[in-house]
């Protein structure tokens, strides 16, 4: 079993190297961001509350987070033989402390965190771009501004954390998607 993070800035290529992970490695995608768009597209009472915290690029309570992270594990428990990939989660310490909680109590554990690292004018260009071609709404230029400052004050603590955990593997998240993901396999491998 390999249960991965894959940690990285809004339009860091969290979700393009998820989907390499996952073919090369056969693991479950559990991505909050597109668990909390679903609910929206829904309609349902849950993607009410998490729309407003996404039009404004804040992030949902994490007390509301980690409740339907553990319902996400729940439902899926027969699909996570292999492993489990964390996409977007944590986003907070007490998510990361919650997440090691919620793998305890399933005789899991976090094998590795992928830390996918790109400077900020690319994250930027990136972002909107993905707006413009998949309309998604929160990929606007102050959205994005607010996300990128969330992301500075409220997620990048997890750095440090992961770090002093031994479990953080830095990649340079610049280049083509498939040099990115060779340097993220052979971290894999040699886990
Ligand atoms: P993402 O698709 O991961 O970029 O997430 C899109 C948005 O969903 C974020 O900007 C947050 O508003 C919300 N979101 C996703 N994951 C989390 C999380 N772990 N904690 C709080 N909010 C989240």
């Amino acid at each position: 079993m390999l249960n991965l993070i894959i940690f990285g800035a809004p339009g860091s290529g969290k979700g393009t190297q998820s989907e390499k992970i996952i073919d090369n490695y056969g693991l479950y995608h559990i991505s909050t961001g597109e668990v909390l768009r679903d609910h929206i597209a829904r309609g349902t009472e849950l993607g009410k509350i998490a729309d407003k915290y996404i039009s404004q690029g804040q992030l949902i309570p994490d007390d509301l987070m980690i409740s339907i992270l553990d319902d996400v594990l729940d439902k899926n428990s027969h699909l996570t033989t292999k492993g489990v990939i964390f996409d977007g989660f944590p986003r907070t310490i007490p998510q990361a402390e919650a997440l090691t909680t919620l793998m305890d109590k399933r005789n899991m554990k976090v094998d590795a965190v992928v830390g996918l690292e790109v400077n900020e004018n690319e994250l930027i260009d990136r972002i909107l771009k993905r707006g413009q071609e998949t309309h998604r709404a929160d990929d606007n230029l102050e959205t994005v501004k607010k996300r990128l400052d969330v992301y500075h004050h409220q997620t990048t603590p997890l750095r440090e954390y992961y770090i002093d955990k031994g479990l953080y593997h830095p990649i340079q998240g610049s280049g083509s998607v498939d040099s990115i993901f060779n340097s993220i396999k052979t971290r894999l491998d040699n886990l």
